[in-house]
């Protein structure tokens, strides 16, 4: 019988098993796969992120495995619009962090391994789940597909944005696919643009371009439909056109195209169930809040559980993570939406007015738009400020 059973060990359960290290609660955390995903995913990690990191003593070993980006500076067709620096917004990290998911992942599951309270098994997947008053039965199938039932008074589904346990508890995930589609590369990084990320908004078509750790530079394009297998140098010319830097004669590590979507659960628990991360929503990546959104859902799912299984309260809780989480996705959805739409914006009718607007954005709004853009403006999106609100629910 374990007090926890947490299914998945992305970013976000990872997050979730570290922010409850220190309760002593027995905690299972159940992964399918062998080993965290070297698939390109997120990089951007923002401050109310590393807020938390602090709180686990992981900030500093995040911050040498990172590149610190202090400055976006934001490109028009022929000059720059203006630049996005972090250096005022109201925090004790005045950038946002760029390191690999592939990383975050690693350094978090490497400090879970002090803690004798959190088993992690890897190679077995949770393909059932019964719930019943006194607790919730979990079937787990191993890699010989032999399944053995585990209990635990809760379950938290951290199982991402295709979540079985969403499926076999059929709650409702609503929203749809957008018709934008992206590529992405990392490359050597051979430009001078040293740690700043560079947008380049362009009558073309939008390129972003984010520095990565270890020397390495990632490259984003539009594309006209989703390419599992783009031309030859499609990427390079794209950036070449419209941004001037030629990529050619950089060595290339990784490529993938993404499509983008926007879903949210209606429900954010079933009865002793929780859902964090992309389990629970979908945003676009472009604006780099998924991951970001998830830990927060952690840190409150975390102070949740506690209170839960100590019963000092008879508050529903569960209802109180719903209300608080759902809205800040909520918000999260439609600021990466709106972010995409601002960047892939074209012709020189269109592209122009959205040029004057950054021109002025950033200009007349200097101290606004990177306290947004680093998440510190969601509605009470972090736990902290829910907790202030409702201070004697969580003393
Ligand atoms: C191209 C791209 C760029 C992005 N950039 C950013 C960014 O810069 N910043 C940001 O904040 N976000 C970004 N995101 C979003 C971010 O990658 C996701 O929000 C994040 O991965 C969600 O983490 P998760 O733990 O909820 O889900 P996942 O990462 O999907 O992890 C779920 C885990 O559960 C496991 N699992 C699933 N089902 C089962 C089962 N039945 N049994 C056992 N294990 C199971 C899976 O194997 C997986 O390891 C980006 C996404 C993409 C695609």
């Amino acid at each position: 019988m374990y007090d926890l059973i947490i299914i998945g060990a992305g970013p976000i359960g990872l997050m979730l098993a570290n922010l409850l290290s220190d309760s002593k609660l027995k905690i299972l955390i159940v992964e399918k796969k062998e080993k965290p995903d070297q698939n390109s995913k997120a990089i951007g990690i923002t401050p109310p992120s590393l807020n938390l990191l602090k709180k686990l003593n992981l900030v500093d070993v995040f911050i040498d495995n990172g590149v610190r980006v202090n400055s976006v500076i934001v490109h028009g067709t022929k000059k720059v619009l203006g630049t996005v620096t972090f250096n005022s917004i109201k925090s004790d990290y005045k950038f946002i962090l760029s390191i690999p998911q592939v990383i975050t992942e690693i350094l978090l599951e490497n400090n879970l391994g002090k803690f004798d309270n959190i088993t992690l098994l890897r190679e077995y997947e949770v393909n059932d789940i019964n719930i019943s008053n006194d607790g919730v039965e979990v079937g787990i199938k191993d890699y010989k597909n032999i399944t053995s039932h585990f209990k635990a008074e809760f379950v938290c589904a951290c199982d991402g944005g295709k979540s079985t346990i969403r499926e076999v508890l059929k709650i409702p995930f609503k929203g749809a696919k957008y018709h934008d589609t992206f590529l992405m590369a990392d490359f050597k990084d051979q430009t001078d643009f040293g740690d700043d990320a560079h947008l380049f908004f362009t009558q073309k078509g939008p390129v972003e371009s984010f520095p990565l750790p270890a020397g390495k530079r990632r490259w984003i394009v539009d594309t006209p439909k989703y390419l599992k297998d783009p031309p030859l140098n499609f990427l390079e010319n794209r950036v070449l056109d419209r941004a001037g830097v030629d990529l050619k004669d950089s060595v290339k590590l990784s490529q993938n195209p993404f499509g983008v979507q926007h879903y949210i659960n209606t429900e954010y628990y079933h009865k002793r169930v929780i859902f964090c991360g992309d389990s629970a929503h979908i945003m676009s990546p472009i604006g780099g809040q998924g991951m970001n959104t998830g830990f927060a859902d952690a840190e409150f799912a975390a102070a949740v559980i506690k209170k839960l299984i100590l019963k000092t309260n008879k508050k529903n809780y569960f209802e109180l993570y719903k209300k608080y989480r759902q809205k800040a996705a909520k918000t999260a959805i439609k600021r990466a939406w709106l972010s995409m739409r601002i960047g892939t914006m074209k012709g020189a009718v269109l592209s122009a007015i959205r040029n004057f607007m950054v021109i002025y954005l950033l200009k007349f709004f200097k101290k606004m738009v990177p306290m947004y853009f680093s998440m510190l403006t969601i509605p009470y999106g972090t736990f902290e400020k829910v907790k202030k609100k409702n201070r004697s629910l969580f003393e």
